[in-house]
């Protein structure tokens, strides 16, 4: 390993995945860390939406069938207004159907498609700056042993809680509100149709919404509240309601798993960074309604890539460079929560 680097990436999702391609295609000598061991778990519903599937083809190619699940295309989304009641919404207009993938072999494959040095189980701690050179401090779990390395711009893609957004911004972190999704994957069975994610809107499942689907045979449902709600007996009502109305039946437990969310996204509250440090995915506040995040993870790492590059001229902003590429997608994020609203009929996200 070397001890200087154009940029570090920290974090291996599709957001750091697509910064550091960009970066890398652009002859930078970039490193990315990750503080879980690889290909590493992710709390998903593996669906890969247009958007994120052009994006990946475009800079990664065809995603390849050893990340696919089954069922390998699901159609569209089936929101669920009461027990019976549903309308479709399909993933495309040719009916061509969406990938459901696993995250872990997916995000894998990006990164290691990303042509930049990656390290596991390195989990970033800090940093300092010192003309210019940013010295990031990591730990790497696997020697025990803590270790700098220096850079010149420093990506953030850690996901939601990012420990770079609150070490240069604790009051912007102060100010956050979160909710908690909580997803479960049984071997079992269930009359819901597996060529749909459906999603349950009624609150009495979860306060921002419940949601289901079927991938290699297992049955995967899930809800999600404000921190510090009651997810336990959410979860119960919906897994009853789902075993009563939709013949879900429950044989062996497979996974338990749990994540933290905030509300950046909703309230237009984004986080693009400061100096040469950047942040991009759900780091930066990116995540499109009803918890669709590939699509602008992978955009907000291209353009966070795209401003460094550009914005590293003389004279030049990156972080205005950044900011002025991101509008878009911003809106975008934005407005999605609005048409999410209309569909569901509530606040998506009452915290
Ligand atoms: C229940 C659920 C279902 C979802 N379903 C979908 C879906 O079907 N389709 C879709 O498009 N989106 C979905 N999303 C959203 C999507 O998962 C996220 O928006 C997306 O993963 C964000 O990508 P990211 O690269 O910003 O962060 P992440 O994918 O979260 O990656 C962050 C990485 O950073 C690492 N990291 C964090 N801190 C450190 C540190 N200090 N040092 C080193 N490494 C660190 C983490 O281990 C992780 O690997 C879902 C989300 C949830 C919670």
């Amino acid at each position: 390993m070397k001890d200087t680097y154009d940029s570090i990436v920290v974090g291996s999702g599709p957001s750091g995945a697509a910064a550091a391609k960009k970066l890398t295609d652009e002859g930078a000598k970039v490193l990315v860390l990750e503080k879980k061991k690889l290909p590493r778990y992710k709390i998903c519903s593996g669906i890969i939406f247009k958007k994120s599937q052009e994006i990946t083809e475009r800079y990664f190619g065809k995603i390849p069938d050893s990340v696919y699940v089954k069922p390998k295309l699901l159609k569209g989304v089936r929101f669920w207004s009461s027990d019976e009641n549903y309308s479709d919404w399909p993933f495309s207009k040719n009916n061509e159907g969406a990938p459901n993938i696993w995250r872990s072999e997916y995000d894998y494959w990006l990164i290691s498609n990303s042509g930049a040095e990656v390290v596991d189980c390195s989990e970033f701690k800090g940093f300092e700056i010192e003309n210019n050179v940013i010295n990031v401090h990591y730990f790497d779990s696997s020697k025990n042993k803590l270790h700098q390395v220096k850079c010149r711009y420093l990506v953030s893609a850690e996901g939601s809680k990012s420990k770079i957004r609150a070490m240069l911004s604790p009051e912007f972190e102060r100010n956050l509100k979160w909710f908690i999704a909580y997803q479960n994957y049984y071997e079992g069975q269930s009359q819901l149709d597996p060529y749909f994610y459906h999603g349950f809107l009624d609150q009495k499942y979860g306060e921002v919404y419940a949601w289901f689907s079927v991938k290699d045979d297992l049955q995967v449902f899930g809800t999600s509240v404000r921190k510090g709600g009651k997810v336990f007996p959410c979860l119960s009502t919906y897994r009853q309601m789902l075993e009563k109305v939709h013949g879900l039946t429950l044989k062996k437990l497979i996974r338990k798993t749990s994540c933290l969310g905030n509300n950046m996204c909703t309230t237009g509250n984004f986080y693009l960074g400061k100096g040469n440090i950047l942040l991009v995915g759900e780091a930066a506040g990116f995540l499109n309604a009803f918890g669709e995040g590939i699509s602008c993870a992978l955009s907000s790492g291209l353009f966070a890539a795209e401003a460094i590059c550009t914005g590293s001229k003389p004279g030049a902003d990156v972080i205005s460079v950044y900011t002025e590429l991101t509008k878009k997608e911003r809106r975008q994020t934005t407005v999605s929560w609005k048409l999410g609203a209309k569909i569901a009929g509530r606040d998506l996200m009452p915290l």
